[in-house]
């Protein structure tokens, strides 16, 4: 569904990411490990072109994306992105956060748009909420409606930056909670967490991320009990 070959990313004389290589499959869900500053958010935002890479081919179900030359908007409708931060629009209801998207950059129709946005606020648990501001809601409320918006694009792959990082510990279950039931809808998902539960639970894949190079990439069975790799053993120490 998404794939990334020999990925180079540099802010100056900087290099963040060093070449990376990673395949997606329609369904999967891979979880991004690794420390802080080893180039996790920047992979994201280049999958989804908020980076343009120096270096590399990103193709997306089958089209292999030309980052100067196609629609970079359109591209981003098709993988989705759900921050630590949520960004909602402040000044609109929660309904209306839901429908911007495909409203203003899909050019959707509205009944439909509003269908649309009712069900899938319904599948993350906020029908009750439609009607209400952001600032009434919890962050974890708030994180599920950035999932809500998301989703309403349709997206082929949603990718997820530490979505539970910004939340108090005793809301970081409800959002996870919805991640887990997109996953199993056959969402294909690419998820960056420090959430080692999550991962065990619910990731095919576990991909381990060192200084802008993959280190380490397994299925989430093998990552988790059987790694030999120095790296990946000292930061399942330091999470858990
Ligand atoms: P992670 O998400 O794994 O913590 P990031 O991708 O955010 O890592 O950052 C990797 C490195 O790139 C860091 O050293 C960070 O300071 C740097 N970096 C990220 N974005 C920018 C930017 N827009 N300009 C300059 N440096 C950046
Ligand atoms: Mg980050």
């Amino acid at each position: 569904m998404i794939k990334a070959e020999n990925i180079h990313k540099s802010f100056g004389d900087l290099k963040v990411l060093k070449g990376i290589d990673m395949e997606v499959h329609r369904g999967e869900v891979v979880v991004l490990i690794g420390v802080s500053g080893s180039g996790k958010s920047t992979f994201l935002r280049c999958l989804n072109f908020l980076e343009l890479t120096n270096e590399g081919v990103i193709t997306i179900d089958g089209k292999q994306v030309n980052q100067k030359k196609d629609n970079l908007a359109k591209i981003r409708a098709e993988v989705g992105m759900v921050f630590q931060h949520f960004n909602l629009f402040p000044h609109k209801t929660v309904l209306e956060n839901v429908m911007e998207a495909p409203l203003m950059v899909k050019k959707m129709d509205k009944v439909q748009v509003k269908k649309m946005a009712h069900e899938i606020l319904k599948k993350v648990g906020l029908s009750e909420k439609a009607a209400v501001y952001p600032n009434k809601l919890s962050g974890g409320q708030k994180q599920r409606v950035a999932i809500a918006r998301a989703l309403a694009m349709e997206p082929k792959v949603l990718l997820f930056d530490e979505p539970t990082s910004a939340l108090d510990p005793e809301l970081v279950g409800e959002v996870l909670q919805v991640m887990q039931n997109l996953a199993e809808e056959g969402m294909t998902m690419i998820v960056v967490t420090h959430e080692m539960k999550f991962a065990k639970n619910v990731a095919d894949r576990v991909i381990m991320l060192d200084e802008g190079v993959i280190i380490e990439d397994s299925d989430a069975e093998t990552f988790f009990n059987h790694s030999t790799n120095e790296r990946t053993l000292q930061f399942l120490e330091m999470v858990d």
